[in-house]
């Protein structure tokens, strides 16, 4: 039976043929109507075949009420119209902000662009500010390669960018005796990945983390964890950035690409037309959408929204 109809049966199975299955361009594509956010999430799990094809495409329509729009900015103005750069970084997160002051060692023209009023409005203004070892990755996940190398680097770039970061380490407890054992069997397997780890029984833990819950046996310390203020790092890139000649185009949305011969040829934005040799798309959970612009579709996102409550009131 081909990979496709084995999906099929097994959505069938799970969502009473509300979803289909086919292949498209080398991706699987998702089709159907289904009441429920977390069922259309749990259908693209569902049909993750990493070996076999490239992305999933999943178009399952969510039934029970509109997925609000991008939030577009209120200009609408010719600002940035007819700029030529070499580079157009399309969202000034972390990650966008991050590659544009990298971009700017070298003689180029750097142009970061955000649909918001101001640099790290979302997500990366909206985190744990936590600087993780990785522990619940895998090793060969390109996402713990990346981790691994990126903790190491906080403590020069936090130094270049004065920006507050200190490793409180993390700790992992337990309160069955048993776990003992699978921990030290988990320590193999972090310091194969490179990750240091402390064994400390109940008593070390105490002095460590006054106040810890009097049920805690031990746990592992894990003392490559870091913590950073995310604003404060997000607005030092991009304004270490800016100091270094790149342009910042806030309240700058881009709604369209025109496209020739496979290539971006300019990006339309509500306050101009906007002609970049190279584009970045480091648009966070719109970043599908961006791919999508370019004829790049080969995966989709689906965002949840969720509340981070800071009570430290230091930060
Ligand atoms: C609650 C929570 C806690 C987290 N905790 C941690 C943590 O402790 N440690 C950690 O490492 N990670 C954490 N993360 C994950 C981390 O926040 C994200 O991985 C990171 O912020 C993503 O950054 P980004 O730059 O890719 O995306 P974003 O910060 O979302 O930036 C994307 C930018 O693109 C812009 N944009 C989008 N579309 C367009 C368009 N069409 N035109 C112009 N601009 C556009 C947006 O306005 C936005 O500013 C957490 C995430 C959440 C939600």
């Amino acid at each position: 039976m081909s990979l496709i109809r084995r999906l099929n049966k097994k959505l069938n199975k799970m969502f009473n043929g509300s979803v289909h299955a086919q292949e498209e361009n080398g991706c699987v594509k998702l089709t159907g109507s289904l009441d429920c956010w977390e069922d259309i999430v749990k259908a693209g799990y569902t049909a993750v075949n990493k070996n076999k094809f490239i992305g999933v495409l999943n178009d399952i329509e969510y039934t029970k009420q509109d997925i609000p729009q991008m939030r577009m900015p209120s200009v609408n103005d010719l600002k940035y119209d007819k700029i030529h750069t070499d580079v157009a970084v399309i969202g000034a997160g972390i990650i966008g902000s991050a590659i544009a002051r990298e971009l700017t060692r070298y003689d180029i023209k750097v142009m970061l662009i955000d649909k918001e009023h101001d640099v790290g409005m979302h997500a990366s203004s909206r985190n744990d500010g936590e600087i993780h070892p990785g522990i619940d990755l895998l090793k060969g996940q390109v996402k713990q390669k990346y981790n691994s190398r990126g903790n190491v680097m906080y403590d020069q770039i936090c130094k270049d960018l004065d920006v507050r970061f200190s490793r409180p380490g993390q700790y992992l407890c337990f309160i069955k005796k048993y776990y003992k054992l699978i921990f030290s069997i988990a320590r193999l397997y972090w310091k194969a990945m490179g990750i240091p780890t402390e064994y400390m029984n109940a008593d070390k833990l105490r002095k460590k983390i006054p106040g810890i819950s009097n049920a805690i046996n031990g746990g592992i310390y894990f003392p490559t964890a870091g913590i950073v203020s995310p604003y404060e790092l997000v607005i030092a890139y991009a304004e270490n950035a800016v100091d270094n000649s790149a342009v910042i185009a806030l309240d700058t949305a881009v709604t369209g690409m025109e496209i020739s011969n496979n290539k971006i040829v300019s990006l339309k934005t509500n306050r101009g037309i906007i002609y970049p040799k190279v584009v970045i798309n480091a648009a966070g959970v719109y970043s599908d959408k961006i791919a999508s612009m370019a004829n790049d579709r080969f995966f989709t996102i689906h965002a949840r929204k969720g509340t981070n409550a800071i009570f430290d009131k230091k930060i």
